[in-house]
């Protein structure tokens, strides 16, 4: 204990000690954070800032340039309203259009529209639609769960569902555990087993980031459609083959050599390939202009050649058709990009990655070592800020590269909180260390090292301050001058060591002698004295006598066994009437001495 506190008086060491206490004390509130609502508050925060260091640096990625999107939009609901009437239009549109596509050789075909309830007196159209859906094995359409109120809630046919192995600790799908569902026509449920969901997922501002690739409905588990397209491609083109879908302890998906990292509600965070312009879009009413040409024996705009190879999604991008999102890039943003987004990401292997929370952590600790070392280290406190703001620009920078150019997604709200707190904290004890400091200092300058009284400057200073206030009160003080008998003798026969034992013990005698408010210090050698306030020069020579018979009395241990006993002389002095500056004062004071050693010692020099 003893050691550690001497460790501790080291200046070193005692930065040290505040600074791990500093570093504890964060990872405490950090981990308790992790589990209170506060955390919430911070994650809301660092979704907003994701969304601006992604806006900052603009997009580097490309999208797939065998990715078409064709697009319900405005244009196509005015155009087509002669020939199909208005919006929904009877579904045998939708046939011809996959016969078109498919007579150019599209990869796949997928409707990001979902064919719900027969439409009356159109029933052979949906037939129609149904049976040309049946007849290829690379067209796929949309169906989603929700939670409402139902009676029964259907069940799917089996062909529909996946198996998935969870090892993750973490990965619930609680948030996307539906327990109803909006069926599609039976028709197309079936003829054909590509039918994905198409649940989207928004954070609570609204903003669509993450894209879940699983949901859960009765227990079972059915792919997001994005995501059964992308595996039926990485099948088709890479030879994958999966009976389950793997989640490994880490939260990964595992496709292969791709490893998708999912969120705690099994979402995967959407990589963005820039605003809805980027990836390539012809209008639907195009496709079908097309489709009449070469009916009618004319060249077509967009030839069956030009969907050759191509990833194809069809969905309404019409604002009429509400089917608009807001995702971190853009204000708006059609639900059918995301969902060809979403395919894009994985097939090229580019979502986005949060790092685990033990890196974020790990991220914090080097920052907040940085930044307190930075402030204990450097005097100024302009240049250390200055230092510790271009640290904060530098990290600004650095997680926005690693977002921009590695898709890994580095906390931001937590590490800057945490450089503000230390710089905050230690900045405090940096403070109070200086002064500190600045005490110990003051402490050496005025005292005596061997008896702890007040050193022979201080008493100079002090007596010189004490007279000018006397002086304007109209008031006295006395001076007594201590001299220790015989102590050169006392030192030849048992020591200086003993010698110096008695001086110490000699010092605290006198100091609890006098009031809290007298000066007691060592004059030098083993002379000390005592400015005792307020006092004239009766009260002095009363106290100076008492000092002496205390002395005299008292029994000074030169070791465990040995006590001896010494006697002193004293001189007495007041002011004003024996001088009026500290000299006059002191070398009358010193005449009493004299007087007291030649009159036998041990007594209060007489006053003359
Ligand atoms: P006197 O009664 O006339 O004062 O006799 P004295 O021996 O005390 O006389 P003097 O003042 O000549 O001697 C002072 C001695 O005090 C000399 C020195 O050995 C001793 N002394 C001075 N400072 C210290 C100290 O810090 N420690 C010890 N142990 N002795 C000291
Ligand atoms: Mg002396
Ligand atoms: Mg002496």
């Amino acid at each position: 204990m003893q050691k550690l506190k001497l460790l501790l008086e080291k200046k070193k060491f005692r930065y040290l000690s505040y600074f791990l206490l500093t570093a504890v004390m964060i990872s405490i509130l950090w981990l308790v954070g992790q589990f209170l609502t506060i955390n919430k508050l911070f994650e809301d925060l660092e979704l907003k800032t994701l969304d601006f260091r992604y806006r900052m640096a603009g997009t580097v990625i490309k999208p797939n340039p065998d990715i078409l999107i064709i697009s319900i939009d405005d244009n196509s609901l005015e155009i087509l309203e002669n020939q199909y009437g208005r919006y929904p239009w009877s579904r045998d549109i939708y046939a011809k259009v996959i016969n078109y596509l498919e007579s150019g050789k599209a990869d796949s075909i997928i409707f990001d529209l979902m064919f719900i309830g027969n439409q009356k007196g159109f029933e052979d159209k949906d037939k129609e639609l149904a049976v040309t859906m049946g007849k290829y094995n690379n067209v796929y359409t949309s169906m989603n769960f929700d939670n409402r109120k139902i009676f029964n809630s259907p069940d799917l046919p089996e062909t529909l569902k996946v198996n998935v192995e969870n090892h993750s600790y973490t990965i619930d799908f609680n948030d996307f555990n539906f327990s109803s569902c909006r069926l599609i026509l039976q028709d197309i449920l079936q003829s054909t087993p590509n039918i994905g969901m198409i649940n989207l997922s928004r954070d609570e501002d609204g903003i669509t980031r993450r894209g879940s690739l699983l949901v859960k409905y009765k227990n079972d588990f059915y792919p997001y459609l994005g995501f059964k397209v992308a595996y039926d491609y990485l099948k088709k083109h890479e030879n994958l083959n999966l009976d389950k879908f793997e989640i490994n302890k880490n939260n990964q998906l595992l496709l292969g050599k791709r490893k998708i990292q999912l969120d705690k509600d099994g979402r995967m965070i959407i990589n963005w390939y820039g605003d809805e312009s980027t990836l390539p879009q012809v209008p639907f009413w195009q496709v079908i202009k097309s489709i009449n040409a070469v009916n009618q024996g004319k060249k077509p705009d967009l030839s069956p050649d030009y969907f050759k190879d191509k990833i194809i999604f069809i969905g309404a991008t019409a604002i009429a058709l509400y089917d608009i999102k807001s995702i971190p890039l853009s204000g708006i943003f059609p639900g059918t990009e995301i969902l060809a987004t979403v395919f894009n990401n994985i097939v090229d292997n580019n979502p986005i990655k949060r790092v685990y929370p033990w890196i974020n952590l790990l991220i914090c600790t080097f920052l907040s070592i940085i930044t307190g070392t930075i402030v204990l280290k450097l005097r100024s406190t302009a240049i250390s800020s200055f230092i510790i703001v271009s640290v904060l620009t530098v990290y600004i920078l650095f997680s926005s590269l690693l977002l921009k150019k590695f898709f890994i997604w580095v906390d931001f709200v937590n590490p800057i909180l945490i450089i503000t707190l230390t710089f905050t904290i230690m900045y405090i004890i940096k403070y109070l260390m200086k002064s500190k400091d600045f005490e110990y200092t003051y402490k050496l300058a005025t005292t005596d090292g061997l008896t702890g009284l007040y050193n022979h400057r201080f008493f100079q200073e002090h007596l010189a301050n004490s007279i000018e206030r006397t002086r304007r009160y109209n008031s006295h003080i006395s001076l007594l001058l201590i001299d220790i008998d015989f102590f050169k003798k006392f030192n030849d026969t048992y020591g200086h060591q003993a010698g110096d034992a008695v001086l110490r013990q000699v010092a605290d005698t006198l100091k609890k002698a006098v009031r809290s408010s007298d000066l007691v210090a060592r004059y030098g050698g083993e002379e000390m004295t005592v400015v005792l306030d307020n006092t004239d020069i009766e009260e002095a020579v009363i106290i100076a006598n008492k000092i002496c018979t205390t002395v005299a009395e008292k029994s000074f241990k030169l070791s465990e066994t040995v006590e001896r006993n010494v006697t002193i002389s004293i001189g007495v002095a007041t002011f004003p009437q024996h001088g009026e500056i500290p000299s006059k004062l002191i070398e009358f004071a010193d005449k009493g001495l004299y007087r007291a050693k030649e009159n036998g010692r041990n007594q209060v020099g007489a006053i003359e």
